[in-house]
């Protein structure tokens, strides 16, 4: 069978007493996820030896082979896995169970075996929340905040702005009918958030008494020729700006930013903080997000 010689190609070497963790993706040879989850591994193992045959993978999983990889991973004793780019929202049927916030966001990024299924969480609100309250010290809910973007980190960003009780939130998307898709569904939020959605990049909310956060949810920055998702100068004061690229560590967003002298950081502290939420859920264990940092940064140096 094609998808037992693609997994088997890929899983040679897996050792009889492992607990197995992998993350998923198609592509995933760009993903650093490994390096972030065994530096968190290696400080467990210093108060738990039972963490040393603890070891995390990236397996590329093509779309069409997702719902026979899923059963196959299980019977070759995976009992956690992390979700990329393209299966976070694909593999929502296959699921037995989803965590309430999760199904708010409406994608899942980290699977945990639970009761003879694949349970499904969303750690990517968990770590933009950590990584702007690390960055700028200030909850979602200090900001009126602007999201760019309509993809699926920017239903990820709203849902947790809503959670945690945003008062004002702005949409602008290149694509405005999906701007207006992603708004519609979060129209009976329970604090009644009004969402705005922007037909073209101003700035919604003018001089406020609070400050505006700026989340560039697109994947414009990825590429170093990309131009800014938008121009800051727009804004009447200097906005906080996070953007969840972290690969390049500075796009065209953030040089702005620092030559307009707006509080700015990159998405690497995201990056971080799903992952330590997700081996949380793994482990049953605090986790050092400090070595996963630490990983993280040797490994885009690399
Ligand atoms: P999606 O493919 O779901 O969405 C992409 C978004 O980018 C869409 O809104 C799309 O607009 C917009 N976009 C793409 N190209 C352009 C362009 N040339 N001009 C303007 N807008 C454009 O991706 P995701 O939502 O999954 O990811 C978005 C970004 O967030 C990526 O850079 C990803 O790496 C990053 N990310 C970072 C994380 C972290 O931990 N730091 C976690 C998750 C994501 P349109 O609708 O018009 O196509």
């Amino acid at each position: 069978m094609l998808e037992e010689t693609f997994l088997l190609d890929q899983l040679c070497g897996l050792k009889s007493n492992e607990v197995r963790l992998a993350v998923l993706g198609y592509p995933i040879k760009h993903s650093i996820s490994p390096q972030l989850h065994t530096a968190a591994l290696e400080v467990l193992a210093l108060g738990d030896p039972a963490f040393a045959c603890w070891n995390y993978r990236k397996i590329e999983v093509p779309p069409e082979h997702l719902s026979t990889a899923l059963p196959r991973l299980v019977e070759l004793g995976f009992c956690g896995l992390n979700l990329t780019i393209p299966h976070k929202v694909e593999v929502l049927p296959l699921l037995s169970g989803i965590d309430p916030q999760a199904e708010i966001m409406g994608a899942v990024n980290t699977l945990k075996w639970e009761n003879n299924g694949w349970h499904g969480y969303n750690t990517d609100g968990f770590g933009l929340s950590f990584a702007i309250r690390n960055a700028f010290q200030k909850s979602m809910a200090d900001f009126h905040v602007l999201v760019l973007g309509a993809g699926g980190a920017a239903r990820a960003a709203v849902a947790q702005c809503l959670l945690e009780g945003c008062s004002r939130l702005a949409l602008y998307n290149r694509s405005l009918a999906r701007a207006h898709e992603l708004s519609q569904t979060f129209l009976q939020n329970e604090n009644h958030t009004s969402i705005t959605v922007l037909d073209s990049p101003y700035d919604p909310f003018g001089e406020n008494e609070q400050p505006l956060l700026v989340i560039n949810a697109t994947s414009l920055g990825l590429r170093t020729d990309d131009p800014a998702p938008i121009d800051l100068s727009v804004f009447a004061g200097h906005p906080y700006v996070y953007d969840m690229v972290y690969n390049p560590p500075e796009t065209r967003l953030l040089a702005h930013a620092k030559d307009l002298e707006c509080p700015h950081v990159n998405g690497l502290g995201m990056l971080v903080g799903q992952a330590a939420r997700s081996l949380e859920i793994w482990t049953g264990r605090e986790v050092s997000f400090d070595a996963m940092n630490q990983a993280a940064l040797e490994a885009l140096a690399n």
